[in-house]
């Protein structure tokens, strides 16, 4: 077993679980309880489940959206604080397991930028997770400009992680079992990781770093396509939009326990862009970690995407 450092790896801290029901409103309640329960667990539980996974560092971020939706933007300022205060301590206890990402009141672009800050330089948090739009607002919205400076200055990492959309697609009603997971929320994240290359915010800040989960949310798949039409419309940044997204993005496997894809993550990117994540409790932490270990491509190539990446990116021990 491959010893695995981790970085999709879900947490709720006191405050944010109102927040968080909504999101499982269509699961049994049964599943619903669990996943709670793994959500609140800091204890040996978590622990032991990592060690099944060869999961030697687990980088906690919240279950969203968290106060991304939360209308009263103090509030939402003060409860990411709050939550950020817990992670840390909870990761102090046990630093040679845990690393964080940060939770940011997105409401107010400079207040989440001086919270971006403060987890870095005084929590020691890797970056942060942002979960989707921010009532309606995307990343690449000019508001967000003093944002993205401030991630660029700091070298950090945003982890771009799913959301609902504002409203469901049109071609997704009367669908079951569609939304979501299954399809919505990749087509959502791309989007929203398209925006940024298209919209010219990685051309603006170089030193940007976005992260993306599910091997890249389909961009490795589709660069040629991309490049093509940004031609065929006239698209007036300087680069191909693929440039933007070999330099400036990275992923993890969260989610995603198939061969085809991860061989299209690292043809596409590079296998130093390509990190481990599980998703816990999401996904079985397990089944991630086996298909790791077993898939096939080469020893060296597997340690970097179990833990060389993640410590050359983050900053990681
Ligand atoms: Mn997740």
């Amino acid at each position: 077993m491959v010893t695995k450092i981790a970085l999709e790896e879900h947490a709720l801290c006191p405050g944010l679980t109102e927040y968080w029901h909504p999101t499982v409103a269509d699961v049994p309640a049964v599943v619903r309880d669990r996943l709670l329960d793994a959500l609140t667990d800091f204890g040996e539980r978590r622990l032991a489940g990592m060690d099944r996974a060869g999961i030697g560092k687990a980088v906690i971020g919240i279950a969203g959206p968290g106060v991304q939706v939360e209308t009263d933007t103090a509030r939402a300022i003060a409860k990411a604080r709050a939550s950020n205060d817990f992670l840390a301590a909870e990761v102090a206890k046990r630093p040679d397991r845990y690393a964080g990402f940060g939770h940011l009141p997105m409401q107010d672009p400079l207040a989440a930028a001086d919270e971006l800050q403060r987890c870095v330089e005084e929590l020691n948090f890797c970056g942060a997770m942002v979960n989707g739009h921010t009532n309606g607002r995307y990343l690449d919205d000019p508001a967000y400009a003093p944002f993205w400076e401030r991630a660029a200055t700091l070298k950090t990492w945003i982890y771009l992680h799913p959301a609902d959309p504002v409203a469901t697609m049109p071609s997704l009603a009367g669908t079951f079992g569609l939304k979501r997971a299954t399809w919505e929320w990749g087509v959502e994240t791309g989007t929203h990781a398209l925006r940024l290359v298209f919209g010219g915010v990685f051309e603006r800040h170089p030193e940007a770093r976005l992260m993306l989960g599910h091997l890249g949310e389909t961009l490795p798949y589709l660069l040629w396509r991309f490049d093509s039409r940004a031609k065929l419309y006239g698209v007036t940044l300087p680069k191909p939009p693929s440039f933007y997204i070999k330099r400036n993005i990275a992923v993890t496997t969260s989610g995603m326990s198939s061969a085809e894809p991860l061989a299209c993550a690292v043809a596409a990117l590079g296998r130093d862009r390509v990190c481990f994540a599980s998703d816990h409790p999401f996904e079985d932490a397990g089944e991630a970690g086996h298909f790791l270990d077993t898939v096939d491509i080469p020893d060296e190539v597997r340690t970097e995407i179990a833990s060389g990446n993640a410590k050359t990116l983050l900053g990681l021990a």
